[in-house]
């Protein structure tokens, strides 16, 4: 009697070995070459991949970033969709938003499932009078209410890690202090001067209220990656909104660590709103061989952490984490069927 309770336990999870059976969604990666090696190992681990353009100078231009993405979903329809994204160059010109509106839906048109807005704005991009624009400035709303016409998704990286803020030594998982080593342009806590995290927070929530019929992807845990507890006022907020998990796993993970029936059950409430995603970037000077291994790794790691009971080694901290074992239905939701429901393309593929 008790080893049949454990069978039908057993059967409410999924193990390692399951990994390459289920099929999978990764909903925020950067592949800017079209080799074809990533794609070959997605297929092989069951991915299906939602690659995004990004407004971003260490990036190709967007104009090469979307003829790679359009080239890679005609060339793997069944395993690939593309995000495009806008220039904000122009901006104090008069027709910016006449053109940049012709602009996005000719990349709709040719197929593009979303459209992505980066942390460029509110972050770094100037108008001519020298004043950052952020994300909330009324002149992007006609933009947002012609994609909201469209139907299909704004995916927004606003603000930045609450790390960003804070000094190396101070920040919560290696991969921001990383980041933030290489990246000192974008290092708040060495600009003070800048908007703070809250007046980020605060310009994202504030083009949500006046657009609340978009439907809204947060990436990377909408920037409230340091609190499961924030992540669900806000998607309580915005009941059209969702969050992607990309290069944020370890914040989750760091607060696993310490409470990790927080962190599952932040998960189990909030099933319908999380999309599982990497951020994964494939750049022209990478092996692409070695890239495809890593991102398996990267893919199996995440899988073992969401999946199973494990305790194991993450990149991300020193300490060994428990795995979070969350039931078959709810890991069917965030790696599969949200972004299907997100981005319908993917149901046919
Ligand atoms: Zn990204």
């Amino acid at each position: 009697m008790a080893a049949d309770i454990h069978e039908k336990n057993k059967s409410d999870f999924y193990t390692l070995e399951d990994y390459e059976k289920v099929s999978k969604i990764d909903a925020h990666l950067h592949v800017n070459t079209e080799g074809k090696q990533l794609l070959h190992q997605a297929e092989k681990d069951n991915f299906k991949l939602l690659t995004i353009n990004v407004d971003y100078s260490d990036f190709p231009s967007i104009e090469i970033q979307n003829e790679v993405a359009s080239n890679l979903s005609k060339k793997y329809p069944k395993q690939l969709a593309y995000v495009a994204t806008f220039h904000m160059d122009g901006w104090d010109e008069p027709g910016w938003t006449e053109k940049t509106i012709e602009f996005i839906d000719k990349r709709i048109d040719e197929g593009a499932v979303a459209i992505k807005v980066w942390k460029n704005i509110g972050m770094d991009f100037r108008d001519k009078s020298g004043k950052l624009v952020m994300i909330d400035d009324p002149r992007l709303d006609a933009v947002f209410n012609h994609i909201k016409k469209r139907n299909i998704p704004v995916i927004g990286h606003l603000g930045e890690p609450r790390n960003c803020w804070l000094p190396l030594e101070e920040m919560t998982v290696d991969y921001d202090r990383e980041y933030f080593t290489h990246h000192s342009q974008y290092h708040m806590y060495l600009h003070p001067e800048l908007p703070s995290y809250e007046d980020q927070m605060n310009a994202r929530d504030n083009m949500l209220a006046k657009h609340k019929d978009m439907i809204f992807v947060g990436a990377h845990l909408a920037s409230l990656e340091w609190s499961v507890k924030k992540i669900s006022e806000f998607l309580i907020r915005f009941p059209g909104s969702y969050v992607d998990a990309a290069a944020r796993i370890g914040q989750l993970q760091y607060q696993s660590l310490k409470d990790r029936e927080l962190v599952r059950n932040f998960l189990i409430k909030f099933q319908d709103r999380v999309l599982y995603a990497t951020d994964i970037m494939q750049m022209n000077n990478e092996n692409a061989e070695v890239f495809a291994n890593e991102s398996h790794k990267l893919w199996l790691n995440d899988w073992r952490y969401f999946c199973t009971d494990d305790e194991f080694k993450v990149p991300d901290l020193k300490e060994t984490i428990k795995g979070l074992q969350l039931p078959k239905s709810v890991i069917d939701k965030i790696y599969r069927r949200n972004a299907e429901k997100v981005f319908p393309k993917f149901k046919s593929m």
